[in-house]
């Protein structure tokens, strides 16, 4: 039985050679060793260390900056396969995918050569805040501003739900800085270092099991060099986006490797539990929602490599409509994966023992961040189908 993809055509040598490597290490990790970090506290920092030391945490990021010179179609694969070994590195997301994405593409050769290096071999992580507690779902009503004083910039605001925080050399910030002419607030992306002063966090305890923490921010009047903004101050919402796209394939690679697991669980206890005269994976009312959710899981896959595929290939607006669907298909499959993995189990599939139930809010978080499916349906609505907006 296979829960992995086999896209010999589909896929190049390269990529199914990463695929392979990367499942053989996540494999020799396992869900064990991740479990145990996060019942310890602990980060899966080993992990972390040996996925640098084999080039895959900056496999997307530009070689002459330390990284793989490959694309975030490379970087899916690498998160995917390690989630299908029940030990995903949700970091990647936010620390190469987003923060180093915005960074090789506009930010500054001094910001590069300071950043790049070290979150492509792991020494250095970066999170990423947009999140804030009045705005949610509508970040057009975000409402951290950053003034211009002298040389410096002041940013002021609140965050929540912001991974990482703690484990992360510093916080890549949406803010809003003033357009000189109209007076109307415009995005912007500052960089914010962990220890800057007036820059304070706390943890939100979650229903979740990983060692990442989400916290809540609060930036009181923080004193930021010049070139603590990446790139224009009008260009901001474009520069947000090209880190946005790559945010959205890599939640849908996270939803995919959790479902896959889920599933391999589920399938090779149905093989051989038997109740009856034959193992219950020979009922169909176990097997079909099975053979469904491997079906939805590879149809998500096949769209995640495409958004990918697209982002690569430069077209942000194609990506972005792909990405938003690659990652609503995925957070889909990826929750009813894991459903039904634990409802084939039985009373098994509650236990700590077999360690499905707590990926049952875990798998819930595709489908709330990046941005929640019900946003995504209404991007849907409105860009690609071209109907009225209700807000
Ligand atoms: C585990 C986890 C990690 C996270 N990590 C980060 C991070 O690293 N950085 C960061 O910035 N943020 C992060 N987030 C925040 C995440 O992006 C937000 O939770 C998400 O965008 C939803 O915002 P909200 O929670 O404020 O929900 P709300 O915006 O309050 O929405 C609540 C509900 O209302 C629905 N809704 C809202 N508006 C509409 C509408 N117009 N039409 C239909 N339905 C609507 C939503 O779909 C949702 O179901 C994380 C969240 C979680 C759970």
């Amino acid at each position: 039985m296979s829960v992995t993809f086999d896209n010999a055509l589909l896929e190049s040598e390269e990529r199914r050679t990463l695929r392979a490597s990367v499942a053989a290490l996540g494999r020799r990790f396992g869900r064990e060793y991740f479990t145990t970090a996060v019942r310890e506290g602990r980060q899966t920092d080993e992990l972390w260390q040996e996925a640098a030391k084999l080039g895959y945490l900056g496999v997307n990021l530009p070689e002459e900056y330390g990284g793989g010179g490959a694309g975030l179609s490379e970087l899916a694969i690498v998160l995917e396969e390690l989630g299908a070994t029940g030990c995903p590195l949700l970091l990647l997301v936010v620390s190469p995918a987003i923060c180093g994405t915005v960074i090789a593409r506009f930010g500054t050769e001094e910001q590069k050569r300071r950043w790049l290096p070290g979150l492509a071999d792991g020494t250095r992580r970066m999170a990423f805040g947009i999140t804030e507690p009045d705005a949610g779902s509508n970040s057009h009503r975000i409402t951290t501003t950053a003034r211009r004083d002298g040389d410096t910039w002041v940013l002021t605001g609140r965050k929540v739900f912001v991974s990482g925080v703690d484990i992360a050399d510093a916080t890549l910030i949406v803010g809003r800085t003033e357009d000189a002419r109209t007076g109307r607030l415009k995005p912007c992306l500052f960089v914010v270092e962990r220890e800057t002063p007036g820059f304070e966090f706390r943890h939100i305890p979650m229903e979740l099991t990983a060692p990442e923490k989400q916290f809540q921010l609060f930036l009181d009047d923080v004193r930021l060099p010049a070139d603590a903004l990446v790139g224009d101050e009008d260009a901001g919402l474009l520069q947000l986006f090209a880190g946005l796209n790559p945010e959205r394939v890599m939640t849908a690679a996270f939803s995919l490797g959790m479902g896959r697991y889920a599933l391999q669980v589920a399938v090779e206890y149905a093989r051989v539990r038997q109740v009856w005269k034959a193992p219950i994976g020979a009922h169909q009312a176990i097997a079909h929602p099975l053979a469904q959710a491997r079906i939805d899981l590879e149809l998500a896959g096949l769209m995640t490599r495409k958004a990918a595929f697209l982002y690569d290939a430069g077209d942000d607006m194609a990506a972005g409509e792909a990405a938003n669907m690659a990652k609503y298909a995925a957070a889909e499959a990826g929750a009813r994966a894991v459903d039904q993995a634990v409802h084939t189990l039985g009373g098994n599939g509650l236990t700590t023992e077999y360690g499905l139930a707590s990926l049952l809010t875990a798998s819930r978080v595709g489908r709330i961040a990046p941005v929640s499916r019900e946003m995504i349906l209404n991007f849907v609505c409105h860009h690609t189908l071209g109907l009225p907006r209700s807000y």
